[in-house]
């Protein structure tokens, strides 16, 4: 890697508070004190990882870590945006108690986390890439994080406050950095805990070069891409559906030759245009090449002979597969690398390796690309972990689990004993194989970036149980949903106004039970 620019960022570290907790125990199952590598992309439906659906594509390092391990079929977030996701994995409580409600949120970094108490107790901690959480990072001997988003090519990164630019593509450096940290930074047997936070596959979905000699692939459409929306207010009113994304940015077509009509979910006097200009303006002139051989004729091709209409719509989605997919090629590659790595210094099997993504999301079901609602494809999350001294090889988890789980899951797998009040649930038991007879029956969400932001997904909350979902839009409407997961697992149909009345007001009363626990007051 080479550092291109350096200035120097005036950013201050914040001061470090800790709760009470008892110092880990040397002795774990092992015998030796196990690391954690945490890696985490953004935006990674379940359905682009093959070990949960191979539809679309191979991902075979990151099986690796399930079939090696354990993975969970039912994995879920509280709250299906990147910054409040990344906030509840940190401290293990819902988007309300910990702050980061949505986007426009600054995370409040004297609050409790769990590397803050994996650092006091002797750990290294450190965390590479996206960040997204606009406060400084607090609890980590070593960060060198994205700013905001950051950027696929040539990135800009703040390593402990100072700013640099790397050229490169952003999977590959942070992979390096990560890489970089374990061979330089860490102590020799000290355990770590390192988090790798990818990019990657977020909007707007630019491949890596080297991928693109993978080609235009057709994908088979998802069944549900023309929605209709029925008896669904929420879902016809969103601004995330295909049909809408922007020519240029999105679909990276020529901005010379590009006339801009979706919104594609943005606010008011966003300029798609000048937004892909700048992206593409970060290029090397040696990445412009691969870049312009790759896409002007498909450019050409589309100006030749537009589609419309429906055509158009299917046209969109292709190019968004396209993109998308290949983005996700080099989160795969790599992830491979970094296990090498591991195994090459002996390491791999004393590490707990865990790949997560901060939401799942729409590969045009409902006709939408995005996440925010309740909807599986967006409110599920790929999770996966290997540890072979705790985890068989092939484990299998179909329990409700969640991002909240996280944090407690680390303070038990490391027999850390702390008084921090913990929303979530260690998941322990489910790795190890065990059962556990109380395990929750349904897990509870909760959104809020509406009306502001992107996208104009409105306010909801809801339960989600082994078969059932209760949803409620709020704010500007008053919409309940209801779906049979067994009979439309594509959630398609809203049955709350036909449903036996006894079936929605026991699920209602188990959602007031989960409000009630949390501490969940909605205004409405
Ligand atoms: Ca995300």
């Amino acid at each position: 890697m080479r550092i291109v620019k350096m200035l120097k960022g005036g950013i201050a570290l914040s001061i470090l508070l800790f709760s009470c907790s008892k110092p880990a125990s040397d002795e774990n199952m092992t015998g030796t004190r196990p690391n954690i590598l945490f890696i985490m992309t953004d935006d990674h439906a379940k359905n682009a990882m093959s070990i949960y659906n191979d539809r679309l594509i191979r991902t075979p390092n990151l099986d690796r870590i399930g079939e090696e391990g354990i993975v969970f079929n039912r994995s879920f977030v509280t709250n299906s945006i990147c910054g409040p996701s990344r906030a509840v994995f940190l401290t293990g409580k819902y988007s309300h108690i910990n702050g980061f409600k949505d986007n426009s949120s600054s995370f409040d970094s004297a609050q409790m986390t769990y590397p803050k108490i994996l650092q006091k107790n002797g750990y290294y901690t450190a965390v590479v890439g996206k960040w997204h959480l606009k406060s400084v990072p607090a609890g980590f001997d070593y960060w060198n994080v994205l700013i905001g988003q950051g950027h696929y090519y040539n990135p800009t990164f703040v390593n402990m406050g100072d700013t640099s630019t790397i050229e490169g593509y952003a999977t590959n450096v942070t992979t390096d950095l990560a890489i970089e940290a374990l061979e330089n930074r860490i102590p020799q047997g000290q355990p770590f805990c390192l988090m790798v936070h990818h990019k990657a596959p977020h909007r707007n979905w630019m491949p890596d070069t080297t991928h693109l000699k993978l080609g235009e692939q057709t994908y088979t459409l998802p069944d549900n891409l023309f929605d209709s929306y029925e008896n669904r207010i929420a879902a016809a009113e969103q601004d995330q559906s295909i049909d809408r994304m922007f020519m240029s940015l999105d679909m990276k077509l020529d901005p010379d030759r590009v006339v801009e009509t979706g919104t594609g979910g943005g606010p008011p006097g966003f300029n798609a245009v000048r937004s892909w200009e700048n992206t593409y303006g970060r290029l090397t002139d040696a990445q412009k090449k691969a870049w312009d051989e790759y896409y002007m004729p498909i450019s050409d091709k589309f100006f030749a002979d537009p589609p419309e209409g429906k055509a158009l719509v299917e046209w969109k989605y292709q190019r968004y597969m396209n993109d998308y997919l290949k983005s996700i090629v080099s989160v795969d590659e790599n992830v491979g690398r970094l296990l090498d790595y591991l195994e090459e210094k002996g390491m791999l099997d004393n590490t707990l390796v865990v790949y997560t993504s901060d939401q799942g999301f729409y590969l045009g079901e409902h006709g939408w690309y995005d996440k925010r609602f309740m909807y599986e494809e967006s409110f599920g999350m790929p999770l996966v972990m290997r540890y072979p001294p705790a985890i068989k090889p092939g484990t299998v988890s179909e329990r409700l689990v969640m991002n909240l789980d996280f944090a407690p899951t680390v303070m038990e797998f490391l027999n850390i004993e702390t008084n921090e009040p913990w929303q979530g649930r260690s998941i322990l038991p489910f790795m190890k194989g065990e059962e556990v007879d109380d395990w929750r029956k349904g897990i509870y969400y909760h959104y809020y970036e509406y009306p502001h932001g992107w996208h104009k997904v409105k306010r909801h909350y809801g339960i989600r149980t082994d078969r059932y979902k209760l949803i409620h839009f709020y704010n500007d409407i008053d919409q309940w949903e209801l779906y049979d997961l067994e009979n439309d697992p594509e959630e398609m149909y809203n049955i709350y106004d036909d449903a036996d009345p006894e079936l929605i007001v026991g699920l209602k009363k188990q959602l007031d039970g989960l409000q009630e626990q949390y501490g969940d007051r909605v205004e409405e």
